[in-house]
């Protein structure tokens, strides 16, 4: 075979594994070339690795299961939730979260296994709760005193005994974006250690006739680039635990730490590999299961943005450029806070890649603005980048976890289209979003 030459991607740590210069010297991912793509499904669209999801399926099974054995990971499906997504989760043996109706939905048109979700939130309704019953839900993880009694009351209406988990707040800073920390005493999340409101929600929910409560849940934020958080949390909850059966005698069954595992949006900020987080949460249990004589707990983890983050790039067409003198440059682009919300919601930060000459020098220092109708509608502030025109495509990386989800119809923009691609062939699992969509739910 004659040497091929081939150039390396910049930041490719950023993107899914299988993104390349390809002979073009253009993106690739997963062997489609992505400008086709955009000429193909227009723009903006949103380009899905299936061989980087199922990679990080297996890295996260892999590693946990090295490290602790009897050891779960289920997929948190708010992160993006499809159901052609839901699929590959299931084939790759995960289990999936869902916080809502609609995503317990996707759930179920995938034909999810019920044993394998769990329903996670702070304020399920009635109805919800009766769906997820009547679906046989394996876990229902309850989140304040009402819905100790909300769900007992329908389990015990449907004749059942229902298996929950209790969700703790163990008070511990993770050191993330305050509208992303889940596991602080002021967050409206979860029964509280500190207080004394988790003591008494084992109290409670154990008298509960219709809740069989196998186990303890936190989750303390997300994205979390230290692993430090999780130690403390999980040694002060496993003393919790312990207590917990010296004065009830509440048994550990199960024991979930959450999610929030990290990916890199930008090159100077690098997450931990999954194997750290692996080796420190598994550590942290078996040495808090020592520490009081616990038996060990079977262990799952619930990670979101780094199964599906770095699988997802969205792609953009450049419109007007427009330079300030001394001041700035913006370069508008056809989607933004409508698709992409976290920088105006979080100041996230991402990195931005020519898509047909990916490889070149950044030259120029511009900032990527998208096209709705407020100024905070920014998706790259001071991103260096090649000689750019009008009708040239960007592409985003690590855009797989919170964008699509987060989506509105902001100015009744359309949603974006959102492309499958592996083996060089893409797959349409969501079409963009017609007018017609955006009139189907007024009322003439
Ligand atoms: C959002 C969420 C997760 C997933 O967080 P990631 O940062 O996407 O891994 C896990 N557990 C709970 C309870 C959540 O709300």
């Amino acid at each position: 075979m004659p040497a091929r030459t081939q150039t390396k991607l910049p930041a490719a740590g950023l993107f899914p594994i299988t993104a390349e210069v390809n002979a073009k010297g253009r993106l690739a991912i997963g062997g489609c070339d992505v400008a086709d793509l955009a000429g193909k499904f227009g723009t903006p669209v949103y380009i899905y690795d299936e061989a980087t999801i199922r990679h990080m399926c297996r890295e996260f099974t892999g590693a946990f299961k090295k490290e602790y054995p009897d050891s779960r990971v289920s997929y948190s499906s708010k992160a993006f939730a499809n159901p052609a997504l839901a699929k590959v989760i299931e084939e790759e043996g995960l289990g999936m979260d869902v916080v809502t109706g609609g995503e317990l939905a996707v759930a179920k048109a995938a034909g999810f296994p019920a044993a394998h979700l769990n329903f996670h939130g702070n304020n399920k309704g009635r109805q919800e709760l009766g769906e997820a019953l009547d679906y046989g839900i394996g876990r229902i993880t309850i989140d304040s005193f009402h819905e100790i009694g909300l769900l007992n009351a329908i389990a015990g209406e449907k004749k059942l005994r229902q298996d929950v988990m209790l969700r703790v707040s163990p008070s511990i800073d993770p050191h993330t974006h305050l509208l992303t920390t889940t596991g602080i005493l002021d967050s409206k999340f979860g029964f509280s250690i500190e207080t004394g409101a988790a003591e008494e929600a084992v109290k409670q929910a154990a008298a509960s006739e219709h809740l069989n409560v196998i186990g303890l849940h936190f989750h303390l934020g997300s994205p979390l680039f230290e692993l430090e958080p999780y130690t403390q949390a999980v040694a002060y909850v496993l003393d919790f635990a312990a207590k917990m059966r010296r004065k009830y005698r509440f048994q550990l069954k199960e024991f979930n730490p959450g999610g929030g595992m990290a990916i890199g949006y930008i090159r100077e900020k690098m997450p931990p590999a999954i194997a750290e987080y692996a080796r420190e949460i598994a550590a942290a249990v078996r040495a808090g299961c020592d520490a009081h004589g616990l038996p060990e707990p079977s262990l799952t983890v619930e990670p979101g943005r780094a199964i599906v983050g770095r699988a997802g790039v969205a792609v953009y067409t450049v419109g007007g450029i427009k330079d300030i003198p001394g001041v700035r440059t913006y370069v508008s682009v056809d989607g933004g806070m409508g698709d992409n919300i976290r920088p105006a919601l979080y100041g996230s930060k991402y990195t931005v890649t020519h898509v047909t000459k990916p490889a070149a020098r950044g030259v120029k220092t511009v900032t990527i603005a998208g096209k709705f109708c407020e100024s905070g509608d920014v998706l790259a502030r001071d991103v260096k980048v090649p000689a750019i025109a009008s009708g040239d495509l960007l592409a985003l990386p690590a855009s797989g976890a919170y964008c699509v989800p987060m989506a509105s119809n902001y100015n009744m923009a359309s949603r974006p289209a959102i492309v499958l691609v592996n083996k060089g062939k893409a797959r349409l699992i969501r079409r963009r979003e017609t007018y017609a969509d955006l009139l189907a739910t007024a009322v003439m």
